[in-house]
Order: C-alpha cells, then structure tokens, then sequence
C-alpha cells in the first residue's frame, strides 16, 4: 500500500516535472529580441498610426502582419484568413445641409444653414413643410402627442434659463432627446438658448458633432427621428419675428405653458448616406488537446489600432497604446504554439480592431463570436503594458488613479463573474515578483477598453495594464520609451494564468 502510494506520488510528481519543464521552456519562446522587433514594426510611421482612413493603409498592413505571423506560427485560423470583417460606417458632414421655415402658403421665409445634427451615424433626413410644435424646455414631454411632428424644445432648463446659465448640460439634453424620441416625432430641433449672444454653446457643438463619425453598421436599425441642434434664429422665424423666442421662453418659466403649435413649417434637409468600411479583427487559436474541454476557451485580446496621423501630420505611433499588447499576445501565441503537449482547452488570440473609434471591435466579436461567449472560460485583455515609471516626465497623471507603475507593479482588473480568478493571477504575479493592484474602481475601468464587450456579457475577464504616461495618446508614445523586459513580465504572466486555465480541471462560475 506504501509502495503503492510512494509510487503514485512519484509519478505525479514526474508529471508535474514534465509539466514544469515544458512551461519553462515554452516561456524562453518568449523573447525581447522579438518584442522589439515586431513593436518596431508595428509602431514604426510606416503604419500611419494604424486607424482608418489614412493615405497609406497602415491599419491594414498591421492586420496582414498580424496574419501572416499567426500562419507562420502554426495557429488556426478562425475565420477565413484570420479575418472576422467588421462593417463600419463613415460618415461625413454634409455641406448641403439646411433648414427653412416657410408659412402656410408654402412660401420661404427663413433659411439657414446653421444646423447640425446630432447623431452623424443616424442616416438622411429629408423633410418637407412639416407642422412644428413648440414644447418648452420639454417638461411635459410624457402627456403630449408628437407623432410625425417636428418639435422644438429649448436647451436647458426653467431654472437654468432664469439664471441666465446657458453651459451645455450632456446629461439632461440626453435624456430630454430620449424621452422626446419615444413620442415618435419627425425631428426634433434643440434650440441653444437666446441669451447665447454669438451662438457659442452652437458654435462648439457645431465644431463636436461635425467631426466624422464612425460606428459599427448595424442591421435593422429601428426608425430614429431626426435630432438636431439649432439656434434660436429659427425659433424667432417660426414664431414669427426676432426675440419672440426669448419672449416665449420667458412666459414659459412665468406660466409654464408648453404646448404651443405654429401655423408655419419646417422644411429640412441633412445627413448624408455613410460610406461602409472594413474593419478587421484577426483571430487564431491553438485547439485544445482534451476531446471534451477543447470546446472551452481563454482568450487573449489586444486592440492593434491607434490613433492614425493627426491634422499637422503628426503619426501617431501608439507604441505603448497599444502596440505593446499586440506584441506581447505574438510572444504569447508562440510560446502556447511551442507546446508539444497542447493545454487541454483551446487557446484564443484576438487582436481587435477600433478599440480607439469606440471599441468596435471587441463588440463586434462579442455580437457575432465565433467561439460562443458561455463556453469562454475567461478573457484576458492587454491595452498598455508597456512602460514602468521612471521620474516626473510622468507626474501630469499624478491625480489619475492608474498612473504608470514602477517595473513590478501592474494593474490587474477583473471583474465579480468568477472571483477564484484573481486569487489564480495573484498567485502567478508572485510567483514573477510583480505586484498586482487591484484598486482600479470597477465602475470607470471595466467600461474602459474591449473587456468590458466580455465583461457585459458575463464572461470571466483580467485586464493588464502598466498605466497610463505624459505620452498618453500623444505623439511621444515612442518605442524608444517602451521597457521590453516588463512586457516580457506582463506575456510570462499571461502564459502561466492561460496555461493554469487551460488545464485546470474543474471551472465553475
Ligand atoms: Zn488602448
């Protein structure tokens, strides 16, 4: 029975020699001398700061990269060529946007180009001599009838007016747009308020809302009314001359009547159909050794986009941003790939698109996954793990709560789904000498990169990230200024934790 036992041990103990030994030589794969040189690449000017829309294709030619470094490493491709398109649309403001008010005989009596709308993804609108009704600063929002109206409603609020403030109020405007679009109106025209002398708080907006816009294209959106932004000249037409409209707005906080219509119309046009782009995440994986559990998956994620060139042509090379992350998942794959025994389940690489435009993306990947999220065991995304603090070139993020971190220290976020995970990363960042700080406030940090796409759908997720720099979405995130060996750190970490996960016996969450 001793014997037995002796042996039993013995051999468990060979096994986990085996094991030991192939993690550690499966860790040398992951070298500096790559890290650099692929970080050279991806973050070199060549690459035009890797986004849509530049002269030269660099997000592209990062994409390519990408693939031709997962076939030469022997990973599965998940799509055909590793690509999962994304459908983005592009849009751009329309010069021959416009907006008239005409009487009820149909004649013109104002007309203006100033109006913006506020959604640039929300398609063309195209109205003529619409009825128009005024509703205040939109109080009563919930007992009136809109439908196929156009309503005009004032910025702000009877207070806000009364003081005379006219800031812009994101918050409140947004939820008068919601609750106004539920009554199913036309359009809806936001007025800035009257005592805006040379139409500021428009003329800014203006300047926000006409920047082009991208998103991911969806199907089958559901009709949307027109939302737009325009000052108070228009009011004045439809009211019938100059100042009616501070007048108006003066007897609202006086009497609070809101309801009024107009025997004038609203004749419009704006938007301009988008332009449908393509988007690339490139996905590879290494399938799992057990006939059972390869059907389970870790993935790892980084976003290869940045921030493109900028008006000055400045590139933005976004060495750190996230070229580091790319990099490391490279050094991560090979060293899964070098494996001669492959981790029971399968093994993710997803390097996403558009993280900068708006996560695009890792959102995409999670509405149309090609590996179903409720057989995804965690995932585990990098977005920055390139620099280490070194001096005060860094202090204009003294106040952030995820200032770059000296060479052992490492944000480490994950999220309540499944808790034994971040007991499973401490234990690993030990093992390395790094300091996990969990500290991060969940409610601002989850949101704040492609995990969150996860995360929202109740997958397991860590985020790694060294934190952020003076050069933080600047021109300065420079390879010159990356710490290879804390990459190094960060894709060792992320091959035992993936390498524990992807073994480890019974996962339940
Ligand atoms: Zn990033």
């Amino acid at each position: 029975m001793l014997i037995r036992k002796i042996t039993l041990f013995y051999f468990s103990f060979l096994v986990f020699l085996f094991s030991a030994n192939a993690q550690h030589k499966a860790l040398s794969k992951i070298d500096i001398s790559d890290l650099k040189e692929y970080l050279s690449f991806i973050a070199s000017d060549e690459l035009q700061g890797r986004a849509l829309g530049t002269d030269v294709d660099g997000l592209n030619i990062a994409a390519n990269y990408l693939t031709d470094y997962a076939k030469e490493t022997g990973l599965k491709p998940a799509f055909e060529n590793y690509f999962q398109s994304v459908p983005i649309s592009h849009t751009v403001q329309n010069n021959e946007a416009f907006i008239e008010v005409k009487n009820a005989k149909g004649k013109s009596l104002y007309r203006s180009e100033e109006v913006v709308k506020f959604d640039q993804n929300a398609g063309v609108f195209n109205l003529d001599k619409e009825p128009v009704v005024f509703i205040g600063f939109g109080n009563a929002v919930k007992s009136l009838d809109l439908k196929d109206k156009v309503v005009v409603v004032a910025q702000g609020s009877e207070e806000t007016f009364s003081q005379g403030a006219f800031e812009w109020q994101n918050r409140l405007e947004r939820q008068k747009i919601n609750e106004i679009a539920e009554k199913q109106p036309k359009a809806m025209l936001l007025v800035t308020n009257p005592k805006d002398h040379g139409n500021k708080t428009f003329k800014q907006l203006q300047a926000w809302l006409n920047r082009p816009g991208y998103s991911v294209k969806k199907d089958n959106v559901p009709f949307q009314p027109a939302v737009l932004l325009a000052t108070p000249d228009v009011a004045d037409a439809l009211l019938g001359k100059k100042g009616e409209y501070e007048k108006y707005l003066e007897n609202i906080v006086s009497e609070t009547a809101v309801f009024t219509e107009v025997n004038k119309t609203i004749s419009l046009k704006i938007g301009t159909e988008p332009e449908i782009l393509e988007g690339k995440n490139v996905v590879a994986y290494i399938e799992g050794s057990d006939p059972v559990l390869k059907d389970e998956y870790i993935v790892f994620m980084a976003h290869y986009d940045h921030l493109g060139v900028g008006k000055d042509g400045d590139v933005y090379n976004g060495a750190d941003d996230n070229g580091s992350g790319t990099v490391a998942i490279m050094e991560v794959a090979e060293a899964f790939a070098s494996l001669k025994e492959k981790p029971k389940r399968s093994i993710v690489f997803l390097w996403v698109t558009c993280e900068e435009k708006g996560h695009f993306g890792s959102s995409y990947y999670c509405d149309h996954p090609i590996f179903p999220l409720d057989k995804t065991v965690a995932s585990i995304n990098l977005d920055m793990v390139g620099r280490v603090y070194d001096g005060p070139r860094d202090d204009v993020w003294k106040d952030s709560p995820k200032k770059v971190k000296d060479f052992d220290g490492l944000y480490t976020l994950s999220n309540d789904v499944w808790p034994k995970l971040a007991e499973i990363n401490a234990n690993y960042c030990a093992e390395l000498g790094l300091v996990p700080d969990t500290s991060l406030p969940k409610e601002r940090f989850l949101r704040a990169s492609d995990h969150y796409h996860f995360h929202k759908n109740g997958v397991p997720i860590l985020n790694y990230a060294t934190g952020y720099h003076a050069d933080y979405h600047k021109v300065g995130d420079e390879v010159e200024k990356i710490n290879f060996e804390k990459i190094k750190r960060v894709a060792d970490l992320c091959f035992l934790v993936g390498f524990d996960l992807a073994n480890k016996e019974d996962i339940e969450f």
